[in-house]
């Protein structure tokens, strides 16, 4: 076996001894031990944490100043331990977006770019012994039994570096790009017979649709949904084609947040996270996750607010595990937009690749909605700061959009692109990409 194998492994056993034997009181001391080690390496390594900290315990980790991907992106440079520039990191991880190199590295560390649900895009380092701690932690979180060898299907927009490093003897892996015909996924899925498989809830309920027309023949014994929130209705259509349940990995770059345990609950990974949740002023049952991250030093994250809002369940698991438990996460479901193909007939864009062809196309942009009315129609709004140039920032976006449609042999849509955002009703769900009718 060599290093990363041994990595992983090693991390995959101590994810488990700590799932079954961290509790309560020990629970609490393991994390409390492990932020203040990280609050005191980022204190030492990262100029930006050292100063946004002044004047304030640094043995008070859990009220420190905040931070979030606006502040993280402005400060880049000093932010990350290792002092690599953010137009450094910027300009590998777009060259390789570009020419769908999925190894984009620097310095020895990975370099990823997300276009998160969060609205903003943001960019991620990991070195290697990170990126085998997340290997083997999310293994020993999703395999439940380790009976026999597992066939994996993962289906991502890209195939980052991050993912590659799953593979092994143990489990064998196969990524697909989310963008691949439905046509193809069939018939790549129908030879590679997965006993699991891992997609977006949008991709999956594709698929479902393909089992019910006779087309798809697999009979995965466990289905994880990613990326996207799952609706109910959707988990109960997927589930009810395949004839298993459907699981949840709750990630986002910022971190391993949660994951569905044996009995379906999706667990807070509290030794991997320390989670905070700051009730809304006006709904005290819905809350914003503030991450501490108990184990990143290249880029560390420790009091980083997301946008998602999150509804917890008080209840008690009955897989026997007290780490807390996901009810409901609020803000990540959007919807699948329609471009017509030359070769006729409509083609599905996942709201990954549509999150990403508005937010890659410029540096600038706050935050976007898309609203799709018809197939090959799609309006854009955007936000952008105050003083940055519209046309500059739209003409980007538009450029982008087209580029990406015409990618994926599609006609080149329709598309206006607004400035400023349309304000949200109260009470009704936010959707960054939305389908009308
Ligand atoms: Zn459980």
């Amino acid at each position: 076996m060599n290093i990363t194998t041994l990595r992983i492994a090693g991390h995959f056993v101590r994810a488990r001894w700590r799932w079954a034997h961290l509790h309560g009181a020990a629970l609490q001391r393991y994390q409390e031990r492990r932020a203040r080690r990280i609050v005191e390496y980022a204190r030492a390594h990262s100029p930006f944490y050292r100063a946004h900290w002044a004047g304030h315990d640094p043995q008070n980790w859990r009220a420190l100043p905040m931070v979030d991907k606006q502040l993280m992106m402005a400060n880049f440079d000093g932010f990350n331990t290792r002092g690599l520039s953010r137009a450094a990191a910027l300009d590998v991880a777009l060259r390789a977006e570009r020419e769908r190199d999925f190894q984009p590295t620097l310095a020895g560390l990975t370099i990823g770019l997300s276009s998160g649900t969060s609205g903003h895009r943001g960019l991620f380092l990991a070195a290697p012994h990170e990126q085998a701690a997340w290997a083997g932690t999310i293994l020993a979180r999703t395999i439940h039994t380790l009976r026999r060898r597992l066939r994996v299907a993962f289906f991502l927009r890209s195939n980052s570096n991050l993912y590659e490093r799953v593979g092994g003897r143990l489990v064998q892996f196969r990524y697909f790009d989310l963008m691949l015909p439905l046509a193809d996924a069939v018939a790549q899925l129908n030879t590679f017979q997965p006993n699991v498989l891992i997609g977006p809830p949008s991709l999956l309920g594709f698929l479902a649709n393909s089992v019910a027309r006779g087309e798809l023949h697999i009979r995965p014994e466990r289905l994880i949904s990613v990326a996207e929130v799952l609706e109910t209705h959707d988990r109960a259509q997927i589930s009810a084609a395949f004839g298993a349940s459907v699981e949840q990995i709750y990630q986002c770059t910022e971190g391993l947040l949660a994951v569905s345990c044996a009995a379906g609950s999706l667990h807070i990974q509290e030794d991997i996270v320390a989670l905070q949740l700051e009730p809304l002023p006006d709904d005290p049952t819905r809350m914003l996750p503030i991450i501490t991250d108990l184990w990143r030093t290249t880029q560390p994250i420790i009091r980083y607010r997301l946008n998602d809002v999150l509804q917890i369940d008080p209840r008690p698991c009955d897989c026997g595990s007290n780490f807390r438990v996901i009810r409901v996460i609020e803000g990540r479901s959007d919807d699948v937009c329609y471009f017509e193909a030359h070769a006729g007939g409509e083609r599905p864009f996942f709201p990954d690749t549509i999150r990403r062809m508005i937010l890659l196309a410029n540096a600038q942009i706050l935050d976007y909605q898309a609203v799709q009315e018809r197939c090959g129609q799609l309006g854009i709004h955007l936000s952008i700061p105050d003083g940055a140039a519209f046309d500059a920032i739209s003409l980007d976006v538009r450029a982008s959009v087209m580029a990406t449609v015409a990618q994926y042999a599609c006609r080149p849509p329709r598309v206006t692109i607004e400035q400023g955002i349309i304000p949200a009703v109260p009470g009704a769900k936010r959707r960054r990409v939305q389908r009308l009718g």
